[in-house]
């Protein structure tokens, strides 16, 4: 038995507050005695310091990350009648907002090493009716985005990155979210680039996009009071903006110690039997918001319960947390029984849901806390070297 120490997180944002916030409260306090709560100076700067980081011309600050994806499709005027493809494995928001314009999700199986879409069966899922891809940066691993853009390109469909947990990520010396028509972020507290709240933006080097996202963005509106189409409310308050100035000069950094934990699990965890290390692609250069592997093998002691599942109970017993990203694939939720999808459809996808653990993944995760986490998971696998 290994000696308990103290309990691991599965993620902590108090420590990284602590470190920023002297900072941190002198930019809200700015904010607060201003007075320009919404829109103005600071949304504006931080709106240019988020385009210039990506090298791109246009950046559309929004409420969430979700908004984020549905101004996208509509602003790519995607709507009724209209299919867009992305993979089942993610978080519900992706294909939330297709449905939300009337759009018609179409899922394609991803690669069960990197748990991103399988660019190779993206052609198969194409139709007549197909207008967009959304390709997914998982956990922070970049989608073989060379492969996707000659498909999309080649059958004239758009390309929206949903970057919501890659913010920094890289494929092929490219920043994603750079690659498509937009790049689509989350500012989400838990996200690489977190506020205090919710927050997304938009990236894109097209004018025209941004200047449909910005009307969408506050009403359908351009002129005060004259409204050109049916928008929604989704501005980012200066507030969150106030702190996300702060922060986004240290993401680099923060990414950096979270590759460093993730080739110190890869490292050390490559060997045990039980356990499939994620894989990069040699094109990218992830930043890891997840370090997800999956573990398959047999119960001892003859409970019925799932390997996964029985796994991540005797690490919680022993004090290390763990999260599952995804326990179900989109293509099976109740909500989308109407697709008509059965069981069996995407076998990467379904068989990776049983078997994902989240590790403890946060910048501040010390080599003590990783160790500790590292030989509870080994004990709690029945492993031994
Ligand atoms: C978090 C997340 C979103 C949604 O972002 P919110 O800011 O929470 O709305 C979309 N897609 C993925 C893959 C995410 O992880």
């Amino acid at each position: 038995m290994i000696q308990r120490v103290n309990s691991v997180p599965a993620f902590d944002i108090q420590q990284q507050y602590a470190r920023i916030e002297a900072e941190v409260s002198a930019s809200v306090l700015e904010v607060l005695a201003n007075g320009r709560y919404i829109g103005g100076p600071i949304v504006t700067s931080f709106e240019q310091q988020f385009a210039a980081y990506h090298g791109v011309d246009e950046c559309v600050a929004c409420n969430s990350g979700t908004d984020a994806l549905y101004l996208s499709l509509r602003a790519l005027k995607i709507g009724q009648g209209d299919e867009v493809i992305t993979t089942p494995f993610t978080f519900i928001a992706t294909a939330e907002v297709i449905s939300a314009t009337g759009a018609k999700p179409v899922f394609v199986d991803i690669d069960t090493t990197t748990f991103n879409l399988d660019v190779t069966a993206i052609a198969a899922a194409i139709t007549s009716k197909t207008k967009a891809i959304i390709p997914v940066h998982l956990f922070g691993q970049p989608v073989d985005m060379t492969g996707l853009m000659e498909i999309a390109q080649s059958h004239n469909l758009a390309v929206i990155e949903d970057c919501a947990q890659s913010t920094g990520a890289i494929w092929d010396g490219k920043k994603v979210g750079t690659i498509g028509q937009v790049g689509c972020f989350s500012f989400y507290p838990t996200k690489n680039l977190g506020a205090c709240g919710d927050g997304g933006a938009i990236i894109t080097n097209d004018p025209a996009i941004a200047v449909q996202l910005r009307i969408l963005r506050d009403h359908g509106s351009k002129v005060k009071y004259i409204h050109e189409e049916i928008g929604v409310n989704s501005r980012l308050d200066a507030i969150q903006a106030a702190i996300l100035r702060i922060k986004l000069p240290l993401l680099d950094t923060w990414n950096y110690q979270r590759q460093l934990l993730a080739n110190n699990y890869s490292e050390s965890l490559s060997q045990v039997p039980e356990i499939v290390i994620p894989q990069e692609l040699p094109g990218g250069v992830g930043v890891w918001n997840q370090y997800t592997i999956r573990v398959s093998g047999d119960i001892r002691n003859g409970a019925s319960a799932k390997y996964r599942d029985w796994v991540r109970e005797r690490m919680q017993e022993q004090g290390v947390s763990s999260m599952v990203y995804y326990p179900r694939p989109l293509h099976l939720q109740p909500v989308y029984q109407n697709l008509g999808y059965a069981v069996g459809q995407f076998p990467g996808a379904e068989r990776v849901s049983h078997e994902v653990i989240s590790l403890p993944m946060f910048p501040e995760l010390t080599q003590e806390q990783q160790a500790q986490v590292i030989s509870t998971l080994k004990d709690c696998l029945a492993y031994t070297a």
